[in-house]
């Protein structure tokens, strides 16, 4: 039954036995939305009054101007509710929970972006939610557990392993296992085992559909070359699937260079010799991993791309060249989002300034005709811990110092 969840070798649904009957449910309420000619279009009814799509494409005229090569165009993401594509995941999901007539739904999040969105979806829907979390990100990320909590979730804390991702992941997969009757599982992003992927490449493809009509029509003729940031992957498909029939258009996904590809500490799967095939967490893709198959700490400046696997249906791509795949350094990254905000008033966030800073290598040698368009993932304001520390703002520090100064003398 799981033959069309793969992409060449990759894919697939590696899962416990107790769980297939699941995995059905969920393929067969999926294949049924997909088939019914109303899902999508009250789908992209449901974003219009809850998310502000269709999302604009915004001409960066001013960095265009600045590398004096191929005219910038950005698809904006950021402006979707809670701050990024995420959205765009969590409510299909959230459509199909409510097609399964199932009340309650639980997921995993590292940097808690996706636990935000989930959160945020479970209470717009009513439904019961359930966000796994490491012990070390429940710690560095508090103000989305503020926000979590806020919106009625109850945040549990994993103890296990290394407190990070992917034992909340493998938690996770444990309450699915003993609540699936009841529960959906909202997987953040175009991983996991069949029919996640897939489904979550659907559910995004809403960008690159709207992309590939906005953009005949700004800039009167198809991109020449299309950015995204890949962590998982997600956000990547969703905008190249407006163009995979479009053989003069060429695509590129950048991965996490962090200090450099040359130093283990980044999250680069598919441009780094660090990384090798093999299967875990129900599927098969390229793994940062070592000789063992243990799975290697990873390092980004942006939490978010922080994760040792990558989407099945992008590894194809690389196998097939369909994708070209790149890796920008946290260095290049700050920059990027530096200058990004400076010229144009956009502030990206550390996750898609990935993309821009691919972008702004490439965009100077190109011609004057050439079209370049960057999905921005998300918004940048998010960052701003990470941001005012790697730029070492002395105000920042302060500001830091005193409000900890007042909390510590509050009874
Ligand atoms: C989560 C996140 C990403 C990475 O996820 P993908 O599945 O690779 O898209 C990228 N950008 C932003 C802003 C994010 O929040």
């Amino acid at each position: 039954m799981f033959e069309n969840g793969y992409y060449g070798q990759f894919g697939g649904a590696y899962i416990p036995e107790i769980l297939v009957a699941t995995f059905q449910q969920l393929e067969a309420a999926f294949n049924q939305a997909k088939n019914d000619p109303t899902f999508f279009p009250e789908y992209e009814a449901l974003m219009a009054s809850y998310s502000c799509r269709p999302t604009p494409i915004t001409y960066a005229e001013n960095l265009t101007n600045h590398f004096g090569g191929a005219r910038i165009y950005v698809k904006r993401e950021d402006l979707n509710h809670t701050g990024a594509h995420k959205a765009n995941n969590v409510m299909g999901q959230g459509l199909l929970v409510k097609r399964m007539g199932k009340k309650r739904v639980i997921a995993e999040t590292g940097a808690g972006q996706h636990g935000v969105a989930t959160a945020t979806m479970a209470a717009r829907f009513g439904l019961e939610c359930t966000i796994y979390m490491g012990e070390v990100d429940v710690a560095r990320q508090r103000p989305n557990v503020f926000w979590m909590e806020r919106l009625g979730a109850k945040v549990v804390p994993v103890t296990d392993g290394s407190r990070t991702l992917k034992d909340a992941i493998n938690e996770a997969f444990r309450d699915w296992v003993n609540n699936m009757d009841t529960t959906h599982y909202v997987l953040g992003t175009a991983c996991g085992p069949h029919p996640f992927p897939e489904m979550v490449q659907y559910f995004q493809s809403i960008i690159g559909k709207e992309a590939r009509k906005q953009i005949l029509q700004i800039a009167g003729k198809l991109p020449d070359h299309v950015y995204a940031v890949v962590g998982g992957g997600s956000n990547a498909l969703g905008i190249f699937s407006g163009f995979l029939n479009d053989s003069g258009v060429e695509l590129v996904g950048v991965e996490g260079g962090g200090k450099g590809l040359d130093t283990k500490q980044h999250a680069s799967r598919l441009c780094s010799d660090d990384a090798s095939i093999g299967v875990a967490q129900g599927y098969k893709t390229y793994f940062l991993q070592n000789a063992d198959g243990q799975m290697c700490e990873t390092h980004s400046v942006a939490a978010g791309i922080d994760y040792v696997g990558v989407s099945p249906i992008l590894s194809h791509y690389h196998e097939t060249g369909k994708v070209r795949f790149e890796a920008a350094t946290d260095k290049e990254v700050v920059e990027a989002l530096t200058l990004t905000v400076r010229k144009e008033g956009i502030i990206p966030a550390l996750e898609s300034s990935h993309a821009f800073a691919q972008a702004f290598k490439e965009a100077p040698s190109m011609s004057k005709d050439s079209v370049i368009l960057i999905n921005q993932s998300g918004r940048g304001d998010k960052d701003i811990f990470t941001v005012a520390d790697a730029l070492d703002d002395p105000s920042w520090r302060q500001f830091i110092i005193a409000k900890a100064e007042e909390y510590r003398a509050r009874k």
